[in-house]
């Protein structure tokens, strides 16, 4: 049994928008590198963002030692590479990764015995995996899946946020795929709307879903 403790796992640690996924990741790769002498590998698919940091919204940042395409189907040999041991690797903004990619992951950790820490969205605006792959593949292939959880944005709602609610100019949108295109990005301005994204409970989000259907019927029914 002891055997069973001690082996490297895969792990998913999701949470919905503005809950410190990316700080979470910095801070483990800081604890290894800073207090414990133990180098690490970070990695950030390239549909995260542009540039070669791993950036939280605090400000504190970590160069990349790999940013994956979603054509790569290689991370293993680039992991063989290094010349220091390795003794995690972490991935931010993991729902952007292939299934080929997550199934290599896979291999790091049965093969190399290297725990593999993924940090990433469950779920897009519209609450399904579409241009979230990697989230899906990991639901499946991880050993571990941990929420990272955070309260409902909404004033007087004190629920856990399981939804990422989009907002257009301010009102709730459930409709468009510019957040696939445009990545984990926070606020966005697509020709003249301003796009911003609010954690919220199920609760709210439901009700913010039959609110935006309702208000289609009415303007189906005018024209
Ligand atoms: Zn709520």
């Amino acid at each position: 049994m002891l055997e069973v403790f001690q082996m490297a796992k895969l792990y998913f640690r999701y949470g919905v928008m503005s809950s410190s996924k990316t700080l979470n990741c910095l801070a483990v790769a800081h604890n290894y590198e800073t207090y414990q002498d133990k180098p690490v590998f970070l990695i950030k698919p390239s549909l995260a963002s542009n540039g070669e940091y791993v950036e939280s919204q605090t400000g504190l940042k970590r160069k990349a030692d790999l940013i994956l395409k979603p054509s790569d189907i290689d991370i293993l040999p680039h992991i063989l590479k290094t010349k220091q041991k390795i003794y995690c690797v972490l991935i931010d903004e993991a729902q952007y990764l292939t299934e080929i990619q997550v199934y290599e992951l896979t291999e790091i950790v049965d093969k190399l015995k290297i725990p593999v820490i993924c940090y990433g969205l469950k779920t897009n605006y519209q609450n399904n995996f579409h241009g979230f792959g990697g989230a899906e593949a990991l639901i499946r292939w991880a050993d571990k899946l941990e929420e990272i959880k955070t309260v409902c944005f909404n004033d007087h709602c004190n629920n856990k946020a399981l939804h990422n609610l989009r907002l257009e100019n301010g009102s709730p949108c459930f409709e468009g795929t510019e957040f696939v295109v445009l990545g984990n990005i926070n606020s966005h301005n697509i020709e003249d709307r301003d796009i911003t994204y609010k954690p919220v409970c199920r609760h709210c989000y439901k009700e913010e879903m039959n609110n935006y259907t309702k208000k289609r019927e009415v303007v189906e029914t005018c024209v």
